[in-house]
């Protein structure tokens, strides 16, 4: 049987799609390969969105190129945003590349690896194509946790972002077509589900007839075996009322939102092309705050956007303390080709991008510390997932606001079952807690509206 490497950088979305093609390349009777050394195929499902993942492919690429060498017959493949965003300049610069395909071509991988190996000449699909789900995926014995893609590429022209050329305009799956998919997900022992989408709030307008993200909630709730449903990315812009009561409503959903700010200064978000205020991303974090109390909020952070002054990044600073995230995931700006941000005149040096990157972190952990403090001494239902990595008696899993929770489980196999766990400890990266005894549930029930 020929064997399949494949690696993924960047986004879930990414590491859906490396899923799909290991599911599609199954029936094409390729089995997967921890190791490139062995591999017959050798795919990298790459992230454009900044520079700093394409250097990473480049120069593993570089690497691939010696063992090619050893083993001419070995094929490299290039897939995801990279692969769409420089399309034939992949080959130009790495010839040892076999095969080039975006993401729209993804469904003919089986077709464009034969193609690729019949005629020894290079492969480059990059084109548009219609959108299909595909379920594909490699045989995983006891997984449970799985990605479902419900919409893919975004039409909302952030002048930083390169995902509207790599990805393309919105287009969602049916409702229909995603309960499937989670129907067999949950056959399979899946008990959470994340739904992805670069902009997944926006989720079913361009369908006919046309839903939401809050009519989709509601029927994958209904999916019997799943006890979790998280999604991901929203974007303020799209968040709307209807779908922070069903963040509520809807049992299965977890407390817990990403909303990507990107800066806390205006002048910043209007030149990001951001389409609203720090005002406005303020009232939403007082709606969610009243609607769910106690919900968990994570987000994405930006520093050094072309033209960003200190006092820019102060708002930045200041907003992060005012909402009191979670969680922060802070990246220094990084130029992308094709972008309007690209061009702009007033580039921000990287030692200035350095500190204030240091200094964001160092707020964003204080505050995340405090959050995790708070849950000190209440009972919360843990999703257990696994044994703790650093002590293999101890078990593992995670609160439905995804802070990982390690504890004694006294010997008990409790893999993919929920179970209240009382939180003693909050620790820089995770949560100590102990199993809570009987009657444990009645405060489970009591603490999870606090
Ligand atoms: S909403 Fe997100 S994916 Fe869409 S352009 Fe903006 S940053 Fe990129």
């Amino acid at each position: 049987m020929p064997k399949l490497h494949l690696i993924t950088y960047g986004c879930q979305m990414n590491e859906y799609d490396s899923e799909r093609v290991a599911g599609l390349l199954r029936d094409e009777r390729y089995e997967l390969t921890e190791t490139a050394q062995d591999a017959d195929l050798i795919l990298l499902n790459t992230c454009a969105i900044r520079e700093k993942c394409e250097d990473k492919v480049f120069s593993r690429l570089g690497e691939l190129k010696h063992l090619k060498r050893e083993r001419p017959h070995v094929l490299i493949g290039v897939m995801g945003c990279m692969a769409q965003l420089w399309q034939g300049k992949i080959q130009e610069r790495a010839p040892s590349v076999d095969l080039v395909f975006g993401s729209a071509a993804v469904s003919r991988v089986g077709e464009l690896v034969a193609r690729a190996r019949a005629t020894g000449a290079p492969v480059l699909e990059t084109g548009e194509a219609p959108l299909v789900k595909i379920t594909a995926r490699p045989e995983a014995v006891g997984q449970l946790k799985a990605f479902v893609t419900v919409m893919e590429g975004c039409e909302k022209g952030c002048t930083f972002c390169v995902v509207p050329v790599t990805r393309g305009r919105e287009r969602s799956h049916s409702p229909a077509s995603i309960v499937a998919e989670v129907r067999e997900l949950a056959a399979a022992g899946v008990r959470e589900v994340t739904l992805l989408g670069q902009t997944v709030n926006a989720y079913g307008r361009d369908l006919t007839p046309a839903t939401d993200l809050a009519a989709l909630l509601e029927l994958v709730d209904e999916v019997e075996g799943i006890e979790r449903i998280r999604f991901t990315t929203s974007n303020p812009y799209n968040l709307t009322p209807r779908l922070i009561r069903a963040i509520r409503d809807v049992p299965k959903v977890v407390e817990y939102l990403h909303l990507p700010l990107q800066s806390g200064s205006d002048r910043v978000l209007g030149r990001m092309h951001r389409g609203y205020t720090r005002a406005r991303y303020l009232e939403l974090i007082a709606e969610l705050e009243e609607t769910v109390p106690g919900i968990a909020l994570s987000t994405d952070l930006i520093v050094g956007f072309p033209g960003e002054e200190e006092a820019d990044f102060e708002q930045t600073v200041d907003m992060v303390e005012r909402v009191g995230y979670d969680n922060v995931f802070v990246f220094r700006y990084s130029r992308r080709p094709g972008t309007p941000a690209a061009t702009m005149l007033d580039q921000v040096p990287e030692e200035i991008k350095a500190r204030r990157n240091s200094r964001l972190l160092e707020v964003a952990t204080r505050v995340g510390a405090a959050r995790s403090r708070a849950l000190e001494g209440r009972v919360l239902p843990i999703l257990v997932d696994g044994v703790s990595r650093k002590n293999p008696d101890e078990a593992t899993g995670r609160t439905r606001c995804n802070r990982v929770v390690n504890f004694d489980a006294h010997g008990r196999r409790l893999l993919g079952e929920v179970v209240p766990v009382l939180i003693t400890q909050a620790l820089p990266h995770s949560l100590r807690g102990e199993l809570a005894g009987a009657g444990a549930e009645g405060r489970v029930l009591a603490t999870a509206a606090v």
